[in-house]
């Protein structure tokens, strides 16, 4: 994974433990999302395998940018937390 430094275009993982999701969010977006799995930008929500982990939701960008790399940074954040 690429160690990108591009401040305009940054992603956030907030770990919302009071739902149990974990969400992928892009930061200063064209528009607002929810931090919700019913976003306007149609999220990909990923099951865990294990019940007792958390459901990823990766936000889809409305300015085009691509998630892939933070994606896979945010699986490492899940399986690291199930120690
Ligand atoms: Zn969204």
């Amino acid at each position: 994974m690429h160690a990108t430094q591009n401040t305009n275009k940054a992603w956030q993982v907030k770990d919302r433990a009071d739902v149990g999701e974990v969400h992928v969010l892009p930061l200063g977006d064209t528009s607002e999302h929810a931090e919700r799995r019913d976003c306007a930008c149609l999220p990909r929500v990923e099951k865990p395998t294990n019940p007792n982990d958390k459901t990823l939701i990766v936000h889809y960008s409305f300015d085009g940018r691509e998630a892939f790399e933070y994606a896979e940074g945010a699986y490492y954040v899940r399986h690291k937390r199930d120690a």
